[in-house]
């Protein structure tokens, strides 16, 4: 799985927290033989767990540092909150997950790291309470770019979300933002907004 990475000039840190956080914790059990192969895999609810090799692209180019404040929409079992935690060191981590199953499974599996909260309900509307974000990633594409949630971001802030079959990276500035847009990905839609 991680050799793949390297082709693909994925960096050291982000390689590391792969190496280190087992994606076997994270899927139900029938599909662990599969762990560590960089596909895609069912986690229950009719939801999967992205491929490695998308979530590796998009932690790339969410440009994560330590001590921020980060926001994932679509949590669903955890795996890229502890990638993040591994990656950005003294955090806040918020995951927002509309399956109530598996934001309590989630929240078990994560028990362990006290820096992230996981929230049961719709991330669509993102986490306005806790807001503005540094960061944030969503999880499940939506049909454009989830102005909601782009409110929510810091000035300086960057948002990762794939829309339809494009991750689009924006840059948040006081006039106009700074958008990217990388196509040829694949994810479960973001339900609701
Ligand atoms: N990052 C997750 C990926 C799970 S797939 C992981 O590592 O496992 C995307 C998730 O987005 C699904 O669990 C789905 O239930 C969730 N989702 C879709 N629309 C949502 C919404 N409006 N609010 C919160 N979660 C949502």
């Amino acid at each position: 799985m991680i050799r793949g990475f390297k082709r693909q000039r994925i960096p050291e840190k982000i390689l590391k927290a792969f190496e280190k956080i087992e994606r076997n914790n994270f899927i139900p059990k029938e599909y662990r033989a599969e762990a560590y192969k960089d596909v895609a895999l069912p986690i229950g609810y009719g939801q999967t767990i992205s491929q490695p090799y998308t979530i590796s692209f998009m932690l790339s180019i969410l440009e994560l540092r330590n001590n921020q404040k980060i926001l994932e929409v679509g949590s669903g079992s955890g795996y890229v909150l502890a990638l993040i935690n591994e990656i950005s060191k003294n955090s806040e981590l918020f995951g927002i997950e509309r399956i109530r199953g598996l934001a309590e499974i989630s929240r078990k599996v994560l028990e362990r790291y006290n820096g992230i909260k996981i929230i049961y309900g719709d991330g669509s509307k993102g986490l306005p309470e806790k807001a503005p974000f540094d960061r944030i990633i969503v999880s499940a594409a939506a049909n454009e770019i989830p102005q909601k949630l782009l409110q929510q971001l810091s000035i300086g802030g960057i948002m990762v979300a794939p829309v339809r079959n494009s991750i689009v990276k924006i840059k948040k500035f006081v006039n106009e933002n700074k958008i990217e847009k990388y196509p040829g990905f694949v994810f479960v839609p973001l339900v609701g907004g």
